[in-house]
C-alpha cells in the first residue's frame, strides 16, 4: 500500500496540470502526491503531507493500493507522470512496482526528491528524470539530516538528474557554492529557484537570482504554480 496525500473528497491526490519547476517546467503532466517526509523544512508548502503537529494525519493521508493509484493516473490521457510529495523515496519499495507498470505502459516518469535517500537500482531504471532538491541551511533542517554524501554522489553521476536549490537570499550563495564544490557538481546541472509562496516575493527574488545565474552559469527556474495559481493545492 502507498500512503498518498488525500483530497477533500477522500481520493488520492492525483491531478493533471503542468510541471511548474525545473528543467521540464511547462510540460503537461499528471501529478501523484505521496505523503510522508524525512525532513521538516520551515518553509515547506506541503506540510499537510507530513507535519502531524499541525495537520490531522487521518484527514490528510489515504492508504491506496498500486492498482487504485494506477487507475487514478490512467484516468487522464496524458502519459507523463511526476511523483512528488512529501518525499517519495520514503516509500520507494511500494513505489517501484507501480512505476515499473507505468513505464512498461509507455509513461515518461519524473520523481521529485530532497536527495537524502539513495534510490534502489530498480527504481533508477524506471525514472526518466530526477528532480533533486537538496536543502540548504535556510530550510531549518540540521546539516547531517539534509546532506547524504552517498545520495549526492549517486545523483551527481546520473545523467537523468538535476539539482534544484531553493534560495531565499544572496547570503545562501556561499553555502550553495561550497556544497556543489564538495560533490563536484557542474554549474549546468544546478538550477536555482527562489523561495516564495506568493507572486510578489517570487518576482522580487527572481531578479537577483537571474543575475547570479548569469554570472555563475547555473540554470534558473521560476515556480509556475505560484505565478499562475498562488500555490493553490491540486491545480
Ligand atoms: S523535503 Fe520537501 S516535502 Fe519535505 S519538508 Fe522539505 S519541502 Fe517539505
Amino acid at each position: 500500500m502507498l500512503k498518498v496525500s488525500r483530497q477533500p473528497d477522500g481520493r488520492p491526490e492525483i491531478f493533471h496540470s503542468i510541471q511548474g519547476e525545473g528543467v521540464y517546467a511547462g510540460k503537461p503532466t499528471v501529478f501523484l502526491r505521496l505523503a510522508l517526509c524525512n525532513l521538516a523544512c520551515v518553509w515547506c508548502d506541503t506540510k499537510y503531507t507530513w507535519d502531524w503537529e499541525h495537520h490531522d494525519q487521518q484527514r490528510e493521508v489515504v492508504a491506496a493500493s498500486s492498482d487504485e493509484v494506477e487507475e487514478g493516473i490512467r484516468r487522464y490521457v496524458c502519459r507523463s507522470l511526476v511523483v512528488t510529495g512529501g518525499e517519495p523515496l520514503v516509500q520507494q519499495r511500494a513505489l517501484a512496482p507501480l512505476l515499473e507498470r507505468l513505464k512498461d505502459g509507455g509513461f515518461w516518469i519524473e520523481v521529485e526528491t530532497n536527495g537524502t535517500i539513495v534510490p534502489g537500482k530498480k527504481l533508477i531504471d524506471f525514472v526518466d528524470h530526477w528532480s533533486v532538491s537538496p536543502k540548504l541551511e535556510n530550510s531549518g533542517n540540521p546539516g547531517p539530516a539534509r546532506e547524504n554524501p552517498d545520495a549526492y554522489r549517486l545523483f551527481r553521476d546520473l545523467t537523468s538528474a538535476h539539482f534544484k536549490y531553493v534560495l531565499e537570499k544572496a547570503d545562501d550563495l556561499p553555502e550553495l557554492r561550497a556544497v556543489t564544490h564538495r560533490y563536484e557538481i557542474p554549474p549546468d546541472k544546478v538550477i536555482l529557484m527562489p523561495q516564495a509562496q506568493d507572486r510578489d516575493t517570487l518576482l522580487d527574488r527572481s531578479r537577483w537570482l537571474v543575475d547570479i545565474c548569469k554570472s555563475e552559469g547555473y540554470l534558473f527556474s521560476t515556480r509556475l504554480q505560484v505565478l499562475l495559481w498562488d500555490n493553490r493545492r491540486g491545480v
